[in-house]
């Protein structure tokens, strides 16, 4: 693939925060790629102005009612609707790039529809690796596809990795910013609202990622979405709080030299990495001042502030469909948090009573995700009913 190459994009979860950010970057290097495909859940409004602006073949809107609303306008494109819509945008011909950015466990399908397409994706959607790592990965292989990731410290590790062996890896080291509670006196966690939970320090991002940042669960995710990506056993993956967001994380080798990748905190760094991938583009962030760098801090997370992360691991060990319950019990307490009816401490307890009452059994296949999925859901429905009475 020579420079002159244009690379055709479709976006799964195109208004949503990493879809926006995808589309503001691609509408900096129009000589490099093409958008051929969107899909969001509901947001025409936003999908209106991204046709205008961007010209895709193909738009899918989840929400049906939605999508009908949108045909009405007559806009120059192909309106599709339903999970059946999300699917064909996500295997669309002459696509070589799908970006994954479907917020929660609604991207996993697509995504692996994009897969068995032999489509290259561009992952943001931790939630898939995370509920069918195992699946995922192993269908990739078959089918010679690359995943590159956009989440910010995995885009780390893989640039640092640089396509060394597994065995020549000591150790990664995953860094974490705390949240916006980091320093948040510890009896005060109870009764913080949702606002003052989405005031990120430094990325902006969507909703439920925020939340889990907060919590350290998007930590937890991203040690499980790590495993299956780098292909490393959970002992090699530490976690680190760096309050300023400037080291997206580590790699240790086994001699014992460690490589780390930063800039400044802006998503479109990762992004840009894995749309132009192996190809570096230029001016893609601000150069970083490091000599206007007072310090950069690391520190362990402490349990007590951050009990999610433990149950991270705790199911990453168990394994088979105990992951794929971690994740789903948590969307359901995050959006329960959101919505006002759970308190933060609570999502922990939420997830981990979940957790205890699950009987792990392998995944065999993607029913298999989907069953274990829809038992966390309802289980967790259920127990944050009973905590509001
Ligand atoms: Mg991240």
């Amino acid at each position: 693939m020579g420079k002159n190459y244009l690379k055709k994009i479709s976006i799964l979860g195109s208004t949503g925060s990493i879809g926006k950010n995808t589309l503001n970057v691609i509408s900096r290097y129009p000589e490099r790629f093409k958008v051929i495909g969107i899909a969001a859940k509901s947001n025409i409004q936003v999908l209106e102005s991204q046709i205008r602006d961007f010209k895709p073949e193909v738009v899918a809107v989840f929400d049906c009612s939605a999508a009908e609303r949108l045909k009405k306008k007559n806009p120059p494109a192909e309106i599709l609707s339903g999970e059946k819509g999300l699917i064909e945008v996500a295997k669309l011909k002459g696509v070589d790039l799908v970006v994954s950015a479907i917020v929660g466990s609604a991207g996993l399908i697509p995504t692996l529809e994009a897969i068995k397409a032999r489509k290259n994706i561009a992952l943001a959607t931790k939630e898939a690796l995370v509920m069918a790592g195992e699946i995922i990965m192993a269908e990739a292989q078959r089918k010679g596809v690359k995943i590159i990731p956009v989440d910010s410290e995995h885009s780390a590790v893989f640039q640092c990795i640089n396509g060394r062996k597994a065995e020549e890896i000591q150790r990664i080291i995953l860094t974490a910013s705390g949240g916006p509670f980091l320093r948040k006196d510890l009896s005060k966690l109870k009764t913080v609202t949702p606002q003052e939970a989405l005031k990120h320090p430094n990325w902006f991002m969507g909703k439920k990622v925020t939340i889990d940042s907060a919590t350290l669960m998007n930590k937890g995710l991203e040690v499980i979405e790590a495993h299956y990506l780098f292909n490393l056993p959970p002992h090699k993956i530490d976690v680190v709080l760096h309050p300023q967001s400037i080291v997206h994380s580590f790699v240790e080798f086994i001699d014992g030299s460690i490589l780390s990748q930063m800039s400044v905190p802006d998503m479109r760094g990762p992004i840009c990495y894995a749309l132009s991938y192996p190809e570096r583009l230029e001016r893609v962030l601000p150069s970083l001042d490091i000599s206007k760098m007072r310090k950069l801090t690391f520190e362990k997370p402490a349990q007590v502030r951050y009990p999610c992360l433990r149950l991270a691991y705790q199911a990453l060990a168990a394994g088979g469909t105990m992951p794929c319950v971690l994740n789903s019990a948590n969307e359901v307490a995050v959006d329960a948090f959101l919505n006002k009816k759970l308190p933060f401490k609570k999502i922990h307890n939420v997830v981990a009573n979940i957790m205890k009452i699950h009987n792990v059994s392998k995944c065999k296949d993607i029913g298999d995700v989907l069953k274990a999925s829809e038992w966390a859901k309802e289980k967790a429905g259920e127990i944050i009913e009973s905590l509001s009475y």
